[in-house]
């Protein structure tokens, strides 16, 4: 097999778990991530699939225990009154997206990951492709995997495609035991818990604690979610602002977010929800608030570029597979390269339409269990055509 020269854009779980996979499978891979930073800072829960892990398991000596905590039943109650609207037995494991990231990082290395690479233009080509950045720099590649997430430069320049608002705003946060009391605490330990609502829902679950290195400590935090409907325009946009006057696209982090739009969280927690969902609410010291918003793409391969990831379909949240999804575009992909002995071209041939079929089932399950969750559809606890993970395409 010949020896093809990766370049991967964006250094998340799509793009390491790809740069781990074609690295593996003899590619020359560098890794090109815009943060000046690395990611080990975000700290929010994720449902573990077994494709997400698949790396760490298969390659590497990490164990599930290592980074993440069991949990033994999905729980369904109303947020409101907090009564008890059903539970059934289910044994999934929660981590931190830190947990996961600084494992796939500690087993590709940091030499040929470089920071501080905005992707800014794309030339595709059929012998070769390159990639523009911010900086100035370019880098030319037998393959350009595109892993840029869901705000993808690629995706629209490739397809000018961008994600569309779902309509709704997740309210997020993490609190430690110190923040909430001995019963709320205990009220979400060792399961998967929904609050519905008739006009969204919370979810919230355990997740392994990861230190500033990226070390799971072994303390536990819990992790919540609260959807909100929030109609495009005026409304949204003044949730959207920061306190320094600023529209910010996708996500408004603690110390940026306007005092009045902290106080409306907190009221409507205290005015709305049942004693353990509101402690839990106003317990988070430092909430965020995040734009839901997905996109549907019809073609992932051109030539030598890949879209991968959330770059290719930005799924929303509520299967818990979006990241595995993400990981199971790169597997397939290095399995492809294997296959055609390195021929790029035709590797992407052959893997791109059974990324399409998962990207479009998975996009049409989060969207129906989002109508179900977010506007007062039936929401019957265990149904199987909500239960978490990707779809098998037909
Ligand atoms: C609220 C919420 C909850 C979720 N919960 C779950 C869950 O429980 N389970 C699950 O599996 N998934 C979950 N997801 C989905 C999951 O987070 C994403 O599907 C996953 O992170 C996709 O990985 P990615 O690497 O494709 O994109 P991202 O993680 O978004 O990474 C994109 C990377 O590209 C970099 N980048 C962006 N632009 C450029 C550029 N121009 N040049 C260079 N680099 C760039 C970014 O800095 C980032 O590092 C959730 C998502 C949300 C919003």
């Amino acid at each position: 097999m010949s020896i093809p020269k990766v370049a991967v854009v964006g250094g998340s779980i799509a793009g390491l778990t790809a740069a781990n996979v074609l690295r593996d499978a003899g590619c020359e891979v560098d890794v090109f991530e815009r943060s000046d930073t690395l990611l080990s800072g975000f700290g929010t829960g994720i449902v573990v699939q077994p494709e997400l892990v698949r790396y760490l398991l298969e390659r590497t000596s990490t164990t599930l225990d290592d980074i993440s905590v069991p949990s033994h039943a999905m729980r369904y109650f109303d947020a409101a009154s907090g009564r008890s609207a059903g539970q059934v037995e289910a044994r999934w494991r929660f981590t931190a997206y830190n947990a996961i990231y600084q494992k796939l990082l500690d087993a590709f290395g940091t030499e040929r990951y470089h920071l501080g690479k905005e992707l800014v233009g794309l030339t595709p080509g059929t012998d070769s492709s390159s990639a523009a950045f911010a900086d100035g720099t370019e880098v030319t590649a037998d393959l350009i995997v595109c892993a840029d997430g869901g705000g993808s430069v690629a995706r629209s320049q490739l397809l000018a495609r961008k994600p569309d608002y779902a309509g709704y705003v997740t309210w997020r946060g993490m609190v430690d035991q110190r923040d909430v009391s001995a019963e709320t605490w205990d009220f979400f330990q060792d399961a998967f818990t929904y609050g519905l609502l008739p006009d969204g829902h919370i979810i919230a679950y355990p997740i392994s604690q990861v230190s500033s290195e990226g070390e799971v400590t072994g303390d536990t935090r819990l992790n919540f979610q609260w959807y909100w409907n929030v109609e495009a325009g005026a409304a949204l946009d003044q949730l959207m602002t920061a306190n320094d006057g600023s529209r910010r696209p996708v996500s408004v982090h603690f110390p940026a977010l306007r005092a009045s739009s902290l106080e409306e969280f907190r009221g409507r927690a205290t005015s709305q929800l049942a004693p353990v969902f509101r402690d839990l609410i106003t317990g988070a010291p430092q909430p965020f608030v995040t734009i839901v918003a997905d996109a549907d793409v019809p073609q992932m391969a051109f030539d030598r570029l890949a879209l991968i990831g959330d770059a290719a379909f930005t799924p929303r949240p509520h299967a818990a597979a979006g990241a595995a999804k993400a990981a199971a575009d790169a597997w397939a992909l290095a399995e492809s390269l294997i296959e055609a002995s390195g021929d790029v071209q035709e590797a992407l041939v052959a893997w791109e339409p059974e990324r399409l079929a998962v990207g479009q089932a998975y996009l049409a399950k989060v969207r129906a269990m989002a109508a179900a969750l977010q506007h007062g559809g039936e929401f019957p606890p265990g149904a199987t055509e909500f239960r978490f993970g990707l779809p098998k395409p037909a």
